[in-house]
């Protein structure tokens, strides 16, 4: 099955209900079906890339359901992206046609010509009655190529990872499975469309379970704590930041929940901690990638185990690729599992691996281990991002853990600081909420941990700098050493 025909079994059962924000299942349909009609007439055909440039917001969602309609193939583009970026994207893919809104349309003027058409006007198209609404004469096929998803490029240049619609299904199904979503669930989150976590997760999940998705344009922590304190509000999806200004926000009772999900990056345990003091509930960490969806989840019905991302999705198979019990490279394996990056054959042969039956798998480049006692995998950090000091193996998130638990940080990053004499040292960034003496922290973690772990130095930053995803770009830090030295 196609992910479209999810779709439309849950339609059939909920045509006069809420999918998206105020929009229902018949009016996403029927408005899809209108935008694709008019997409056709400006030359869409299957197998073209179309982008998706603009915040979220429903033109976004139509434009994404005529494109799979057509059979055309959908590129997301993170709202962040400026002229080189954007050069590389919509260069790399040959997309034909750019959807843009009035805030992201100046950043593309300056480009070379492409098609472009705005957000706003194809919700108009959606919402004119006048027009046809017929489906597309082909249906796309599940070994069709649906997306191409930019990788988030937190090192070099960007790659295109090639979801099927095959993919897609399978992704949508293993979240409806895992997460026992049902379409009595009203599920909040102010995550970008353009990254697989809002896109695969929260939109396909949304309407493969017939529920329905209340999508904000971007995340403020006291309006999100209002709209979970809605009645119909029964799921949260978020990012670790997220969770982290929740706390904040909270004041009085917390809002009544059946399952808040955090993913893209580690879950802080202390952070799991407190939210379940707070909030009365145990966020389910899960771990996924823009290249296979969700690999690994913790339990639903639980123990869900704080720094831990449990066991693999329905349909997944993980493998460490080291000794047992020993930390080793994450390979997965699996129907959600992308073909490949886009128009790059070298790319692809790098990140997959061969097994001697046959079984193909994606090296993660996340470093894991797998916890016997408790039966979950642990992620412990990244292979590109493993410092190396003086033969030792320093797992940068290890450290950061560490850090975050003392009083007055924040958020950490720690990196690797060439160094002639033992390869790499050690290095942190923080951010902090209050004046705290460096010396005192390096003292501190040397009681929890080896000294080769210290970092040599801590430098203090107003704020560590992010991604669109809210993840730590560690290659900025590095630079900023760099320039320091
Ligand atoms: P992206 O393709 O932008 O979704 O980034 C995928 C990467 O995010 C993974 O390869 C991991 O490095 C990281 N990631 C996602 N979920 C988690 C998690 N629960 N814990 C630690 N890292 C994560």
């Amino acid at each position: 099955m196609t992910l479209l025909d999810l779709f439309d079994a849950a339609r059939a059962e909920r045509g006069d209900a809420y999918a998206v924000n105020d929009v229902t299942y018949a009016a996403l349909h029927t408005g899809s079906l209108r935008v694709a009609q008019r997409l056709a007439e400006r030359g869409l055909r299957r197998g073209d890339r179309i982008a998706l440039y603009c915040e979220n917001r429903i033109g976004f969602v139509y434009a994404y359901l005529a494109a799979l309609r057509l059979g055309a193939i959908v590129v997301p583009v993170n709202v962040l992206y400026r002229a080189a970026e954007l050069e590389h994207v919509l260069g790399d893919a040959a997309v034909t046609i750019v959807v843009t809104s009035a805030s992201t349309h100046p950043h593309i003027e300056a480009l070379p010509a492409h098609q472009t058409l705005l957000a706003e006007e194809l919700e108009a198209w959606a919402n004119d009655d006048d027009s046809s609404s017929t489906l597309p004469p082909h249906a796309p096929n599940v070994e069709d190529d649906a997306v191409i998803i930019y990788t988030s490029g937190t090192t070099g240049r960007s790659k295109g990872a090639v979801l099927t619609h095959g993919n897609l299904t399978a992704i949508a199904s293993q979240v409806v499975v895992a997460w026992r979503w049902t379409s009595r669930d009203t599920l909040y989150a102010a995550l970008p469309l353009f990254h697989t976590h809002g896109l695969s997760a929260a939109l396909n999940g949304t309407l493969t379970a017939g529920a329905r998705f209340i999508c904000d344009e971007r995340f403020d922590a006291a309006r999100a704590l209002a709209t979970l304190r809605r009645d119909d509000v029964t799921m949260f999806f978020g990012v670790p930041t997220m969770y982290v200004r929740l706390l904040e926000v909270l004041d009085g009772p917390p809002p009544a929940l059946r399952l808040c999900v955090s993913g893209s990056a580690a879950l802080a345990p202390d952070v799991f901690t407190a939210f379940e003091t707070r909030f009365g509930l145990q966020i389910l960490e899960r771990y996924g990638a823009t290249e296979f969806g969700f690999a690994l989840g913790n339990r639903f019905g639980g123990p869900r185990v704080p720094g831990s991302v449990g066991v693999p999705m329905p349909g997944m198979r993980v493998r460490v690729d080291a000794a047992p019990g020993e930390i080793g490279e994450l390979l997965v394996n699996g129907p959600s599992v992308a073909r490949g990056y886009w128009n790059d054959a070298q790319a692809t042969a790098a990140a997959f691996v061969t097994d001697g039956d046959g079984m193909r798998w994606y090296k993660s480049g996340d470093l894991a281990l797998y916890d016997a006692e408790r039966d979950v995998y642990r992620i412990v950090g990244r292979l590109k991002e493993l410092i190396i000091t003086g033969g030792f193996n320093v797992y940068p998130l290890e450290v950061e853990n560490e850090l975050n638990r003392l009083p007055g940080i924040l958020a950490s990053a720690v990196v690797g600081l060439p160094d002639p004499a033992r390869g790499e040292l050690p290095v942190a960034f923080v951010e902090i909420d209050r004046p705290v003496d460096a010396e005192a922290l390096r003292f501190a973690l040397g009681e929890r941990l080896a000294s080769f772990k210290i970092p040599r130095t801590i430098h203090v930053l107003e704020a560590l700098p992010r991604n669109a995803m809210g993840k730590v770009e560690k290659q900025r830090l590095r630079e900023l050493l760099a320039q320091k030295l």
